[in-house]
């Protein structure tokens, strides 16, 4: 195939599809409790084998196309992706592809001491890395794991010192858990200069013992900071941008949060998600993805794998996050470790 751009698909709604999140692994080094709790990812869980796994050379191929379908920001992700073997080599990979604007990677920060400056060096531009607390404790507790949050704090530094600036920092909060961690978290990336987003949370999945009231309502953590340091609302830069960004008007940078669950944005939704294995999923909230990996392993080439997701989008009629905002949110769903976070 040509690497001429085709038509960029145009769901049932109007959104057409310029963001992919792709999963590179479903295992982890954490167990973060909202997200894979312990007693449901233990020693025994399924996890996928390593041939099942899309390769590399099949990942590269798959990314071309979404590119040539207006795809422009790809984000590597899982589980972690840095315990994906030979990481940097994807990445090195997926630098090189025509067209795409932005190459980034989501984290857990542990393991980038050891690899930040590989995956720099192979043209990763950005990483974001998750922290839901600086209290060792309360990151233990969240996280559960004897790792000490200090890991994660070095993780961003040696990013920040291998040049994958800037770094960004979610932090996932949950009341009663680590709410109680918005000011700290705050005040350390003013400090840092670490641009942070605060997310909501979800009920990704069917394990996390997701409770409404424990999700904290962006408007309280906006409230909350600005009650120590006055903000102001920044325009979105570009259309689909999730977080809503506030800048501080003293000039230390900005902070977002993502209102996932208070102030849904199925609406501008133009991102698509590929599991592991080469699953594509139209919404985080689906029960099931499309299996591109039969497609490219029948033997089909790029035109009729670009029609394949082309076709795929232009039946896309999620908006779960307005479906649960408007209380009807039921049924079997994915687990986030799968589908890609
Ligand atoms: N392991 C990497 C990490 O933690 O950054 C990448 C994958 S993780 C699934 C991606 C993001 O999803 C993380 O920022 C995590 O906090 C977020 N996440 C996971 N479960 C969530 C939930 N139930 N609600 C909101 N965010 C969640
Ligand atoms: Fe692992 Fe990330 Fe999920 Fe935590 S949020 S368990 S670090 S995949
Ligand atoms: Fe997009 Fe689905 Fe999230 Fe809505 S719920 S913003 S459609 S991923």
């Amino acid at each position: 195939m040509t690497d001429q751009p085709l038509a960029t698909p145009v769901d049932l709604r109007g959104r057409p599809l310029r963001d992919l999140r792709v999963s590179v692994t479903d295992r982890c080094n954490l167990r973060c409790r909202y997200c894979m709790p312990r007693e449901v990812f233990g020693a025994d869980f399924p996890f996928l084998e390593r041939d099942e796994l899309l390769s590399f050379e099949e990942l590269e191929r798959l990314v071309r196309v979404f590119v040539t379908l207006g795809v422009r920001k790809i984000r590597l992700t899982g589980g972690e992706p840095l315990l994906r073997r030979d990481l940097p080599d994807l990445v090195r990979r997926l630098a090189d592809v025509d067209g795409l604007e932005d190459l980034a990677l989501t984290s857990n920060g542990v393991l980038l001491p050891r690899m930040a400056g590989e995956l720099a060096d192979a043209g990763l531009r950005r990483v974001t890395v998750s922290l839901d607390a600086l209290d060792d404790a309360t990151f233990r507790a969240v996280s559960d794991t004897t790792v000490p949050v200090q890991a994660v704090l070095d993780g961003i530094a040696a990013a920040r010192a291998a040049g994958l600036a800037p770094v960004k920092v979610n932090a996932v909060l949950q009341r009663g858990v680590n709410d109680d961690q918005v000011e700290t978290l705050a005040g350390w990336a003013r400090d840092t200069g670490v641009t942070l987003r605060f997310i909501e949370f979800m009920d990704v999945g069917t394990t996390n013992r997701w409770q409404r009231d424990r999700v904290v309502p962006a408007a309280e953590v906006a409230e909350r900071i600005a009650a120590r340091w006055p903000i102001e609302p920044v325009e979105p830069a570009q259309p689909g941008e999730v977080a809503e960004r506030y800048r501080y008007v003293d000039g230390a940078g900005e902070v977002g949060i993502i209102a996932s669950v208070t102030r849904p944005f199925c609406g501008t939704c133009s991102r698509a998600r590929l599991s592991a294995v080469g699953e594509l999923f139209t919404c985080l909230f689906a029960a099931a993805g499309h299996d591109l990996r039969a497609v490219l392993r029948d033997g089909a080439d790029d035109a009729a794998l670009a029609a394949a997701v082309a076709g795929v989008w232009a039946r896309r009629d999620d908006r779960a996050s307005e479906v649960r905002a408007e209380g009807g949110l039921e049924g079997p769903r994915v687990e986030m470790s799968y589908i890609g976070g």
